[in-house]
């Protein structure tokens, strides 16, 4: 009896005791995140960068990890956490005077045999709960929407700094993010457009007078649909100059920025029936058998004319008349440089300046203008750049920004 309980011991010991040195061996992976540069990996990982960077030879040595690809960290890295501070870093001394660490377990900590040695400019870390990161000065969360990110879509950050409402501003591959900032939290959001390049663009940051911030982020790729229309008739007639000055007049609203978010829940479709999603966006459009030279700029809903068409989301009508290519047109701002527009309209519900509530009644789907049938054509744009606003739907951006700055988002009313 005895014998047999420690015959059953050993079994259900043995193949763990078989195991465990073997996992210890196997590379780790690690999906990179915004401020996981070789410095913060490093330290994070207890490993050295030059190691690194021979693990991960594919990387370009002299670029930062990029956003949302994978890397490899040697087997027998154990993660541990602090804060890093780097830019500004006054010295060691310095450092644990205000974070209140003795100078010595300091200078242990970062692997210097003695606090008595130079340390400007390289990065320290001092102890902290949380992740060790290497993020924009002042900033001490920072997170993407999407990882990788997808051309034609709203692309976000969003994170808390420790000053309140923080100056920050940034681009993606020179594309300006629009931000906003409420208490110690932040969002910026930027538009790429159906022709973006992909890759791997570099986002920039720059929070007051520091050095900018930089970090490349992955871009997946996207397939397109490939459609050659034909125009007859009167819509053959449309010349580009006539579409040039359109545009160029709706360029100037849409350069128009509402500092903060006017919309304070999901984007609701605007139409509550519809037949089908006759064109979505994206799509490469040859005209006349011409050069995929354009894309469709938004979603189509082919409806029954004379359906509602409706706001869905707060916002502020800034432009409704009819207009020579978009027929019956009727744009809103929902803040933060996000714009809807609500195109060939058969009549027309909303002033501009009108402030709307979701569900408003803009006007009725109708086939005015360049169009060739009745439909609602459904478009977002973001800091002057269309994007996808089924994705934008699918998504939940418009929560996911409203969150990022602690507010609610959702008709969802709090218990009790
Ligand atoms: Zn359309």
């Amino acid at each position: 009896m005895r014998m047999m309980m420690a015959l059953i011991v050993l079994m259900t010991v043995a193949p763990a005791l078989i195991a465990a040195p073997a996992k210890a061996q196997q590379p780790l992976s690690h999906i990179v995140e915004p401020g996981d540069t070789w410095s913060a990996l490093s330290m994070r990982f207890g490993v050295e960068e030059s190691r690194l960077k021979v693990l991960n030879p594919h990387f370009n040595a002299s670029r930062q990890p990029v956003i949302g690809t994978t890397i490899s960290l040697p087997g027998e890295a154990s993660e541990r956490s602090g804060r890093l501070i780097r830019d500004g870093n006054p010295g060691i001394i310095a450092v644990a005077l205000e974070n209140n660490v003795p100078l010595w377990s300091l200078a242990r900590d970062n692997g210097l045999e003695s606090p008595y040695r130079p340390t400007f400019f390289r990065p320290l870390i001092v102890p902290a709960e949380g992740t060790i990161r290497d993020l924009p000065p002042g900033v001490t969360t920072l997170e993407v929407s999407s990882s990788p990110a997808l051309p034609g879509i709203a692309l976000g950050i969003r994170g808390t700094s420790q000053q309140y409402t923080p100056d920050l501003s940034g681009h993606l591959d020179g594309l300006p993010l629009a931000f906003a900032a409420e208490n110690n939290r932040f969002v910026g959001v930027v538009g790429t457009g159906a022709f973006f390049a992909g890759g791997e663009p570099e986002l920039v940051i720059k929070s007051g007078d520091a050095p900018a911030w930089v970090q490349p982020w992955q871009f997946a790729e996207r397939e397109w649909i490939y459609q050659e229309l034909t125009l007859t008739g009167e819509a053959a007639q449309i010349d580009q100059e006539a579409r040039d000055e359109e545009r160029a007049r709706l360029r100037e609203l849409w350069g128009q920025i509402t500092p903060e978010p006017l919309w304070q829940d999901q984007f609701v479709t605007p139409v509550a029936t519809y037949l089908e999603v006759s064109a979505g966006y994206g799509a490469r459009r040859s005209y006349n058998g011409g050069p995929y030279l354009t894309y469709h700029e938004g979603v189509d809903y082919s409806a029954y004319g004379g359906t509602p068409v409706t706001a869905p989301a707060a916002g502020q009508v800034v432009l409704a008349e009819p207009l020579y290519v978009r027929g019956g047109t009727v744009i809103i701002d929902h803040g933060l440089g996000i714009f809807t527009g609500y195109y060939h309209l058969s009549a027309i519900h909303a002033i501009a300046g009108q402030t709307v509530q979701p569900g408003d009644v803009l006007g009725e789907v109708g086939t005015t203008g360049l169009s060739t049938g009745n439909h609602l054509h459904w478009d977002l744009l973001i800091n002057g750049i269309w994007v996808d606003a089924a994705v934008w739907q699918e998504q939940q951006m418009d929560c996911w920004l409203l969150e990022g700055l602690g507010r609610p988002c959702g008709t969802e009313t709090p218990p009790g």
